[in-house]
């Protein structure tokens, strides 16, 4: 998917934190990354403000969601229904062993 078409979709609002921004604060940010084997398809594509993906930096998704209670709770609420379910069950599952640490 092309980034114009991640942020409609998304509304122009980041997936972490919820706020809406022109399209030139954005930035397209992979769920999981593709040094994992992450994919460039629309389930794996969120739309992030610079803000944000700048906190996140080279934190893997789990870590940031676990330090970041607030964009946890945007993370899977906005992106439940457009992420391939494999990689939020993935993400949940690596949440998990984190909090249990
Ligand atoms: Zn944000």
């Amino acid at each position: 998917m092309r980034r114009e078409q991640i942020f409609a979709r998304d509304d122009y609002q980041c997936v972490y934190c919820g706020e809406r921004f022109e399209p030139a604060a954005l930035t397209v940010d992979h769920v999981q990354p593709r040094m994992r084997g992450g994919d460039r398809s629309g389930g794996n594509l969120v739309t992030a403000c610079g803000g944000c993906n700048a906190r996140k930096g080279g934190l893997r998704l789990s870590q940031f969601l676990r330090d970041d209670p607030v964009a946890r709770q945007h993370f899977f609420a906005r992106a439940a229904p457009y992420v391939w379910p494999r990689i939020l069950r993935a993400v949940a599952e690596e949440l998990e062993q984190l909090s249990r640490k």
